[in-house]
């Protein structure tokens, strides 16, 4: 039977124009959803616009346009923002329309015929920003911490709806359902929370005060706080209470989220569904902060705000998809910036993709004709086979563990894997070898096929730039079903003759502003540039088909160093890493290594082995890793530590 899948993103709040942190969390939930379409699943994917409340109401005042056409021209630029991140939606839901507002009105009503609704006089701490009364609890400093602004003393009469009579149940739900909130930092937060009374959650304002929003159905001079009308969007999208779509999708529903309105998901939510009589929703995914590549909050002021949209004119709109993906470990907090952007596109996607193809391009226009040839498999093509075929299964545990990146790093460690073998079959020599026709075949295809099953593996995250790929090398789509077999790249099917570059190589810009506009910068997103279809006819010499040469600078930017193993130990959990203490002149370092198939931890320490100190850290295992050892490889795959020939100080250079 097919799985049914519903993903949703938060409907976004329209006092605003789109920026990095919606397009973050829209681009996670579009992975999502294409990887499941890709596995066969029944899915419905839905994003909009929340348009009512206090704010809006302020924002369209202060900007001098009448509501109803302030929010309309917001609610279009994030329509048109998801345009242009290729986001596949089948729905895009505005809380003003009556399809929404029609099922809010029935919920208010059903719940205050039951009685879970009362009308109260309160007096408290009222935070504009929020919309909402905070609790002395949430204050810090008496400021609200989100907002950073003195809260007002505000003292109204307000409807309230009973949700601490579901505390205990929801905190008994989130206990027994581990997939329920993800990563499980922040269930255990909502957990915290819940150990101690939560009150009553008030769900109306004043008209008076509040006039843009949905009335009580039972009061007309009271609107409905705006979260308890824009919640209800999960719902009223699918038909609630009877629609078709509402009976096949909602058991399925997985909500993708930010951090910052975790407690209205996580906790007003579900106790709105329990109190409705509906079925809670069967998941919360949380993605952490984005920072500025300063590590600050983005601001204008700060000068460090990352335009998604200026990323995606200038690099394409799949860079900015993959980049976020990739380079940012979802639930956390994580620094962006375009540079890191650049050096992520030019690392995986120019240098190991991008290369790839337009080598095997070349060779096959060459030397076979621009067709498919013919492959005889011999055991070193089946090994690549056999990691080929075993892919999907990773990527999809993977992606079912909500880490993104390294579903995504797994299917690259495939692609290094093609372009090492690529590069010990040296296939230009088997080119003019008498002998060599039928072995340069074999390479050719299995590259070519290899290259097949990654764009299907990476279209969640690539979708056009895959398509582009498959173009150039006859390939045809395929779900995730068909990177289960190999050879279904067609033999004898002809190459077009010209292609652009896939990832043509960009230029990091000289300062990390956004907002820079004149920073020097590359356009790989743009096909007007002549000089970058440099593939498309072969050139006389093969300068770009053998292996790639680099200049004595681009040699230079690596800095390498004597470093002394001061302990060594293994990664818990794996069998491949070990974790290194080094020296390094005066300096101390930690070092993941993937060496602990051929070294016992007791025998590194004090030996002296070469580190390269300038590479960026990254985490492995959850410890970050400050560089990288060198070590030799044979063709078996036997690592050997590459050390100094006589006893140097540690802290030497290496050149
Ligand atoms: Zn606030």
């Amino acid at each position: 039977m097919t799985k049914t899948t519903y993903f949703s993103t938060p409907l976004y709040y329209v006092n605003g124009e789109p920026h990095m942190g919606h397009a973050y969390t829209t681009v996670v939930a579009d992975f999502l959803v294409r990887f499941h379409r890709l596995a066969g699943d029944d899915t419905f994917f839905l994003t909009g616009t929340d348009e009512h409340g206090e704010k809006i109401y302020q924002a369209a005042k202060d900007s001098g346009v009448e509501t109803q056409a302030y929010v309309d021209g917001i609610a279009a630029t994030f329509a048109e923002a998801w345009e242009r991140l290729q986001i596949s939606h089948d729905d895009f839901l505005r809380t003003t329309e009556s399809r929404h507002t029609d099922v809010v009105t029935g919920v208010l009503q059903k719940v205050y015929d039951q009685g879970d609704i009362y009308y109260d006089e309160y007096e408290g701490t009222y935070c504009v920003g929020c919309e909402r009364f905070l609790t002395d609890r949430e204050l810090v400093d008496g400021k609200c911490p989100d907002h950073n602004t003195v809260p007002k003393l505000r003292r109204e009469g307000n409807y309230f709806f009973r949700m601490e009579n579901h505390r205990e149940w929801l905190a008994n739900h989130i206990r027994e359902t581990p997939d329920f909130i993800r990563p499980v930092g922040y269930a255990n937060e909502i957990l915290s929370i819940l150990s101690e009374p939560i009150g009553d959650l008030s769900i109306s304002r004043p008209r008076t005060r509040v006039p843009w929003g949905i009335p009580l159905p039972w009061d007309e001079d009271h609107v409905t706080y705006v979260w308890f009308d824009a919640l209800l969007n999960y719902v009223s999208a699918l038909g609630y209470p009877e629609g078709d779509l509402y009976k096949k999708y909602w058991g399925s529903a997985r909500h993708l989220i930010g951090k910052d309105i975790l407690k209205t998901h996580a906790i007003f939510w579900p106790t709105m569904l329990r109190a409705m009589g509906a079925p809670v929703y069967a998941g919360l995914n949380v993605g952490g902060f984005l920072m500025g590549p300063d590590g600050q909050k983005m601001s204008k002021s700060l000068g460090n705000v990352v335009d998604p949209f200026v990323l995606a004119q200038r690099y394409s709109s799949d860079a900015v998809r993959y980049y976020l993906i990739k380079d940012v470990p979802y639930g956390q907090d994580s620094n962006i910036g375009e540079s890191a952007l650049v050096d992520r596109y030019n690392a995986d996607l120019a240098n190991d993709l991008g290369n790839l193809v337009s080598r095997v391009r070349a060779l096959l226009l060459r030397h076979t004709d621009g067709k498919l040839p013919e492959a005889v498999a011999t055991p070193t093509e089946q090994e690549i086979i056999d990691q080929a075929l075993s892919l999907h299964g990773t990527v999809a545990d993977l992606v079912g563990q909500l880490r993104f990146w390294a579903a995504l790093e797994e299917v690259m460690q495939f692609v290094r894997r093609l372009n090492r073998y690529f590069n010990d079959e040296e296939p230009w020599k088997l080119a003019k070898a008498a002998d060599g026709a039928e072995r340069l075949g074999t390479v050719l295809y299995c590259c070519v096929e290899g290259l097949r099953i990654v764009s299907i593996l990476l279209e969640p995250a690539l979708p056009s730039k895959v398509k582009d790929l498959r173009q150039s090398l006859a390939l045809p789509g395929g779900d995730l079903e068909a990177t289960r077999q190999w050879g279904l790249a067609p033999v004898g099917a002809k190459i077009p003759e010209t292609a652009d570059i896939l990832f043509p190589k960009a230029e990091a810009p000289e300062t990390d502003e956004a907002e820079t506009e004149n920073a020097p910068v590359a356009t790989p997103g743009s096909k007007k540039g002549a000089s970058k279809k440099s593939d498309s006819a072969p050139p006389a010499a093969e300068p770009d088909v053998e292996e790639e040469q680099i200049s004595i600078d681009d040699f230079f930017r690596v800095q390498m160093r004597v470093a002394e193993v001061v302990r060594a130990e293994a990664v818990p959990k794996t069998d491949k890493l070990l974790k290194l203490e080094l020296l390094v002149g005066d300096e101390q370092r930690t070092v993941v290594s993937g060496i602990a198939q051929f070294y016992d931890p007791d025998d590194l320490a004090g030996r002296r082995v070469v580190l390269v100190a300038n590479l960026k850290p990254a985490k492995l295992r959850g410890i970050v890793s400050q560089g990288m050892i060198l070590a030799a490889e044979d063709a078996e795959g036997n690592l050997a530590l590459v050390e100094p020939d006589k006893q140097l100080p540690s802290g030497a250079t290496v050149r």
